[in-house]
């Protein structure tokens, strides 16, 4: 499963962008997006986030 970004709990900082290898993630709308096709399911980006507001399931 690719990411999944909890938008209730994201407070748009970017960190997860800076960490995502795959240009997979853009900001919307003050909230992060995960590109499903360009997502790799790494989870560096679940690591990144201070708000506990990605998640993938493997
Ligand atoms: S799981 Fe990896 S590739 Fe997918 S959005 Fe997160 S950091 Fe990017
Ligand atoms: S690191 Fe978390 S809180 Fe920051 S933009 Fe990404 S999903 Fe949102």
């Amino acid at each position: 499963m690719p990411a999944v970004i909890i938008t209730e709990r994201c407070d748009g900082c970017g960190m997860c962008i800076s960490e995502c290898r795959g240009n997979a993630i853009q900001m919307n709308a003050g909230k992060a997006a995960v590109n499903e096709m360009l997502c790799m399911e790494c989870g560096a980006c679940v690591r990144a986030c201070p708000n506990n507001a990605i998640a993938v399931e493997w």
